[in-house]
């Protein structure tokens, strides 16, 4: 049985709504009309065409492949129409939506339900890491994170709750998303009533459609949305910028004054340089208005980037603001923003694209084992999708900050897709978990590279989430469970055996929200000042610990967190966060226990932390740090709390900015080392090195003391939970 378009059509002219019965609103009839408008929205007939001639017999593809410009209506329609045809409420299924980015999710969630007229969080939901927006017996449409989706896979490998699956954004080519494509390609096969859709939003699709194809004679099916875009003209500079910063700043204020009305779109890399410049925009822009108010209209700048909250993220959509005086010149919104609006959310009435051509870029090297995020040059790709922003809503301008020399010759064609850019450890657990046994031979969109999924296994095998044969072992299982990196799963899944995992709950909480110190300019001394105050001098993971603490005690009292300088955002959420780790605590059997304030505490901590955090390990020397076995010099990131320096520390993140800093460092007796990760700590075989000797010698003394071997902690495998 066939849904037709017709009746598709009819259903949403009509007057009530066939989701929940109930009368449509005035409003879902105004957006209806905006709708109508989209290019999606022409080629409905010709998508409900393929989607189900996708599922005749002669055609025994289940996937089809979608193509549109940005802004054609992809990611808000299609799950719309799915859910015409697969009619899961009625079927107790649910059509899931994946995207790259948080925010998108979120933003996109909201909007669709309420262009369905329905309630976000009943019958459409969303599902993002730390956090669900779903209820279980009414939702049916949900968007998610493709991480998250990742994650369900491994309790339900067919993923059997969905009807449809639409892998958005897949151009974006991020790790989950390249992963989730190989193993829909297998559950496809296994549940002949799933389907997928795929969809992107460059036109290079071909690889897609090769990857899904199941032989030459029945190729994927794929729909190109025509999109209406506008010529964009592309200006360059003469020479290079340098400083792309303060060029960008110059050029949206060169737009403001000089360029007819229309909306400005500048990209920069991350919030710290999004919030500096929106701040630096606002006074120039005060300035102009104060010399001539007759000859430049009103500017407001708006940020964008992921850890922005969902109401401030809304902002975006806002008007820009209205002229001064009848007569007088136009507003203009300039929004500053990462990748984020390079294709997941469409901004309409931007005109103008300022393109300084970078973004912060994963890169991970698996023979040191550095991962960081570097501000690195953007693609030919990219580029090109920057400058289509421009040309939405009319004929546009796109400002690129570099010469057109560098575009031609420096620019790569493609940004890699990020499994050839990451660390693969908790990937490679998510899919020994949903039993995937051969690494090397998944059906991968691109391979990765050898060393890094030996790396991933090594990795692995030493945290003893995977047994010298590669199985899982029981404590993998579990952290398999955990959204956190392996590390710290591993760190909070033994912490009961320290007595202090209500403690690491709380650290790892804090580790997973945006960083809670605030450091406003003009207060840069007093937020100083007040970080001291709350800093625990042998540990910056204590700190955290310290202010969370501090801030429970004080009632979270928004004017504690102010006169702190700390974010009561980041602190509301790790306090949702917390209690999102907690109940997974529960479910798997992980105490929570404390032996309580006092003078053991912070060094049960401290050891505890060594659990999961031995191969992220440095040592003083000099005047600088060197990471253990890797041999790479580091130096404490400025923010860091540790002044005295000590011989050992560990560390959370290893980040690469103009040189290699640790962040989030916490000092550790190199005994604890030896005794909680003896099997890293082989140090009989280790090449003789100054770190190497000072190990022996830590050694040495223990045994000296005791007379006897170093005490083994408990075998890893907890096979009692
Ligand atoms: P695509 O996925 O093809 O890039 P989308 O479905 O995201 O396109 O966007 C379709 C249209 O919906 C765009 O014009 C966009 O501006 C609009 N839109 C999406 N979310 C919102 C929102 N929260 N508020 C207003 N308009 C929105
Ligand atoms: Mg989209």
């Amino acid at each position: 049985r066939r849904v037709t378009p017709k009746q598709v059509q009819a259903a949403l002219d009509g007057e009530i709504n066939p989701f929940n019965e109930q009368p449509y609103s005035t409003r879902y009839k105004r957006m209806l009309e905006t709708r109508k408008k989209l290019p999606v929205y022409a080629q409905m007939t010709e998508f409900y065409d393929m989607a189900s001639n996708s599922l005749q017999e002669f055609a025994r593809n289940q996937v089809m492949i979608v193509v549109g410009e940005t802004g054609s209506g992809k990611t808000t329609q299609i799950p719309q129409l799915v859910c015409y045809s697969d009619l899961p409420h009625k079927k107790g299924k649910i059509v899931a939506c994946t995207q790259p980015r948080r925010v998108a999710t979120t933003s996109v969630a909201q909007r669709v339900a309420d262009e369905m007229d329905l309630t976000l969080g009943e019958e459409v939901g969303y599902s993002i890491r730390f956090e669900d927006m779903t209820e279980p017996a009414k939702t049916f449409l949900k968007y998610m994170t493709d991480g998250t989706l990742l994650r369900e896979a491994t309790n339900d490998p067919d993923l059997s709750r969905y009807s449809t699956i639409i892998l958005d954004e897949a151009h974006e080519r991020t790790l989950a998303t390249d992963i989730l494509m190989g193993l829909l390609k297998g559950v496809a096969k296994r549940r002949p009533d799933l389907r997928l859709v795929v969809t992107s939003a460059t036109l290079d699709a071909s690889k897609f459609q090769q990857y899904f194809s199941i032989d030459v004679h029945s190729p994927t099916p794929l729909l190109l949305i025509h999109g209406r875009t506008h010529p964009v003209e592309i200006f360059y500079t003469r020479e290079p910028e340098p400083d792309y910063v303060e060029a960008a700043i110059r050029t949206v204020l060169m737009i403001h004054r000089a360029e007819d009305e229309g909306d400005i779109l500048l990209f920069l890399t991350g919030q710290e340089e999004i919030e500096e410049t929106c701040r630096k925009i606002d006074i120039e822009a005060d300035d102009l208005l104060k010399q001539d108010p007759d000859a430049v209209g009103p500017l407001v700048c708006i940020p964008l980037y992921s850890s922005l909250h969902p109401a401030q993220q809304e902002r975006i959509f806002d008007p820009p603001p209205p002229r001064r005086n009848p007569g007088g010149p136009a507003g203009r919104k300039v929004i500053i923003s990462t990748n984020i609006a390079e294709t997941s959310l469409t901004i309409d009435g931007i005109v103008y694209v300022v393109d300084p051509g970078f973004s912060k870029q994963g890169v991970y090297n698996p023979r040191i084992r550095v991962e960081s995020l570097l501000v690195s040059p953007i693609s030919k790709a990219s580029a090109c999708q920057r400058a289509g922003r421009a040309g939405r809503t009319k004929p546009g301008k796109c400002f690129r900050l570099y010469t057109e020399r560098d575009f031609m010759k420096e620019l790569e064609d493609q940004t890699p897709p990020e499994i050839l850019t990451s660390n693969l450890a908790n990937t490679v657990l998510t899919l020994v978990k949903i039993g995937i046994r051969d690494l090397v031979r998944f059906d991968y969109l691109d391979t990765p590279a050898p060393e890094t999924l030996m790396r991933a296994l090594e990795v692995l095998n030493y945290l003893s989430a995977l047994d010298d044969e590669g199985n899982l072992t029981v404590l993998g299982g579990i952290m398999a469970e955990f959204p956190l990196d392996p590390q710290l799963a591993k760190t909070l899944i033994v912490s009961p055996d320290s007595k202090c995992s209500k403690e690491i709950l709380t650290i790892a909480s804090m580790l997973s929200v945006p960083n809670v110190w605030l450091r406003p300019k003009g207060g840069r001394k007093e937020a100083d000042h007040a970080r001291a105050l709350l800093s625990i001098p042998d540990s910056d993971h204590l700190t955290l610990l310290n202010v969370y603490n501090s801030w429970m005690q004080n009632s979270k009292d928004p004017y504690w967190s102010q006169s702190r300088y700390v974010s009561q955002r980041s602190l509301l959420e790790a306090e949702k966060t917390r209690r999102r780790l907690e109940s997974l605590m529960i479910r798997f059997g992980v105490d929570l226990v404390s032996v309580g304030e006092g003078p053991t505490l912070y060094q049960r901590v401290r050891e505890a932390l060594v659990c999961g955090f031995f191969m992220q390990v440095a040592r003083k020397e000099g005047r600088a740090y060197v990471t253990i076995k890797d041999h790479q010099q580091v130096s404490l990131y400025p923010s860091c709390g540790l002044y005295h320096r000590p011989e050992w520390v560990l560390f959370n993140e290893f980040i690469l900015t103009t040189r290699p800093y640790i962040r989030t460092v916490t000092a550790v007796n190199p005994v604890w080392l030896l005794k909680d990760a003896a099997n890293y700590y082989d140090i009989d075989n280790w090449k003789d090195c100054e770190a190497t000797r000072s190990l022996i010698r830590a050694r040495n003394q223990v045994l000296g003391r005791s007379s006897s071997r170093l005490p083994p902690r408990r075998p890893m495998d907890r096979t009692e939970v």
